[in-house]
C-alpha cells in the first residue's frame, strides 16, 4: 500500500477545500453558542459532510447537538472528535470552531485511504466541552464504544502533539449560620461568612503540602448581604485537580475536611455536593502521538512532546483516552503570551494563523489515518500500549 501517495492525496483534498474549510471555521466563529445550544453549528457541520458522502446522525445520545457521521466500513474504526461550544461573553475564546472543521477536514481527506484499505471514518459532534462535560455524558451513553482509535487538535500556543490534563471535580459549598445585628448583638449570630473564610484559609495551609501537579481554587458566590447584618449563609464553588483519579479521591476528602474543620469552628451548618461530573485524567498514547508529530512535522511545523510537568487544565477528552488509544495533541494559532479563553485568542481563532492551525490538524490527522489504516500492526501497537497504561 502506497502510504505517500495516500497522504499525498489527503494534503491535496485540503488544499482543495481550503476556501471551504476556512469559510466554515469562520460562520462558526461569528455565530458562537453556548455548550448544548450549539445548534447551527451542528446542523452545517452534518450538513457538510452529508453532502461529501458521509452518513450522518444529528442528536445522538439524547444530546441535541451530539452527532455522528460515519464513511466506510469495519475496523480500524478511527474518530475525530468535534468541539463546537463557545465561552459566554467572550465567544470562540478556546477556538473551538477550528477544532470542528479540522475534523471534518480531516474525516474528508482520509476518504480515498478508506476506500482503498477498507476500515471506516467517524466524525463524532461532542457538545458542550467547556461548561458540562459534554463527552462524559456521551461516553457514559456509549458513544465511543467499538472504536480502536480517538484523535482530535486543539488550538493552543504552541504546538504539542501531547497533552497534560487533570482529573478534576467541581464542589458546591454552602454554609447556614444565624442572622443577627453585627454591632448591637454580635453574640447572637453565628457567621457563615467566617466559616467560607477559615474554609481558605485552612485550603491554603493544605495547598503547601499536596503534590506539585494538584490544584485547589474556588470563588465566594454569596458572602453575605449587609456589613451591619452576621450573614447567616455563604456559598462557594471550588474545583479540585489531580494527577491521577487515587490521588484526587484523598485530595476531595482532604478538602472537604476544611470545611468541616470550618464548620466546627463557626458552628455554621455544612452542605455540600459534588460536581456530578467527573473529568478524567488525560492518558496519551505516545504511539498515536509519536505518528502526529511525524506527520505535523512534515508539513514544516516544530513540534513536541508536552512537558509533563506544566500547563494543563481539564478536559473531557480524558475520559474518552480512558476508554478508547486517543490523542489531543495542540496547534499553535497564537504567541505564547496569548492566554486561552481571552478577546486575544477569540481573534487568533478567526485569524490567517488561525485558519493555518486549522488546515495543518487536519491535514496531520488525516496522514495519521494513512499510518494506522496502511499499517494495521500500529493500530495493534497503540492497542498493547493502551491496555498498558489503562
Ligand atoms: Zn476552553
Ligand atoms: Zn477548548
Amino acid at each position: 500500500m502506497d502510504t505517500s501517495r495516500l497522504k499525498a492525496a489527503a494534503i491535496g483534498e485540503i488544499d482543495t477545500r481550503r476556501h471551504q474549510l476556512s469559510e466554515l471555521s469562520q460562520k462558526i466563529h461569528s455565530n458562537p453558542e453556548l455548550g448544548f445550544h450549539e445548534v447551527k453549528a451542528a446542523a452545517w457541520l452534518t450538513q457538510y459532510l452529508e453532502e461529501n458522502g458521509f452518513t450522518t446522525e444529528l442528536g445522538i445520545c439524547e444530546l441535541p447537538t451530539a452527532f455522528r457521521a460515519s464513511y466506510g466500513q469495519g475496523k480500524p474504526a478511527i474518530a475525530f472528535l468535534a468541539e463546537y461550544d463557545a465561552l459566554p461573553n467572550l465567544g470562540h475564546a478556546c477556538g473551538h470552531n477550528l477544532i470542528a472543521v479540522s475534523a471534518v477536514g480531516a474525516g474528508l481527506a482520509t476518504k480515498p485511504a478508506i476506500d482503498q484499505c477498507g476500515g471506516s471514518i467517524l466524525v463524532i459532534g461532542t457538545p458542550a466541552e467547556e461548561l458540562y462535560g459534554g463527552k462524559i455524558k456521551m461516553a457514559e451513553k456509549g458513544a465511543f464504544d467499538n472504536l480502536d482509535i480517538v484523535m482530535m487538535v486543539h488550538p493552543g500556543t504552541h504546538d504539542t502533539a501531547t497533552t497534560e490534563a487533570l482529573a478534576c471535580q467541581g464542589l458546591e459549598v454552602e454554609f447556614f449560620g444565624k442572622a443577627a445585628h453585627a454591632a448591637g448583638k454580635p453574640e447572637a449570630g453565628i457567621n457563615a461568612l467566617e466559616a467560607m473564610l477559615q474554609s481558605f484559609a485552612a485550603i491554603n495551609s493544605l495547598r503547601q503540602h499536596i503534590k506539585a501537579k494538584a490544584r485547589i481554587h474556588g470563588i465566594i458566590t454569596d458572602g453575605g448581604q449587609a456589613p451591619n447584618v452576621v450573614p447567616d449563609h455563604s456559598a462557594g464553588l471550588f474545583l479540585v485537580r489531580a494527577d491521577d483519579d487515587t490521588y484526587l479521591d484523598e485530595l476531595k476528602q482532604r478538602v472537604l475536611n476544611c470545611f468541616i474543620g470550618a464548620a466546627t469552628a463557626s458552628g455554621a451548618r455544612l452542605e455540600y455536593k459534588w460536581g456530578n461530573v467527573r473529568y478524567a485524567p488525560m492518558l496519551n498514547n505516545l504511539t498515536l502521538a509519536q505518528l502526529f508529530r511525524q506527520n505535523m512535522q512534515s508539513l514544516g511545523r516544530e513540534i513536541q512532546i508536552a512537558d509533563p510537568t506544566k500547563g494543563f487544565g481539564s478536559t473531557d477528552m480524558g475520559n474518552v483516552s480512558q476508554l478508547v488509544p486517543s490523542i489531543h495533541p495542540f496547534a499553535a494559532i497564537a504567541p505564547k503570551e496569548v492566554a486561552t479563553h481571552s478577546p486575544q485568542f477569540a481573534s487568533a481563532a478567526a485569524s490567517e494563523a488561525g485558519i493555518q492551525g486549522l488546515l495543518d490538524a487536519a491535514k496531520a490527522l488525516a496522514m495519521t489515518v494513512v499510518d494506522l489504516v496502511t499499517n494495521p500492526e500500529i493500530v495493534i501497537k497503540a492497542k498493547d500500549e493502551f491496555m498498558e497504561n489503562k
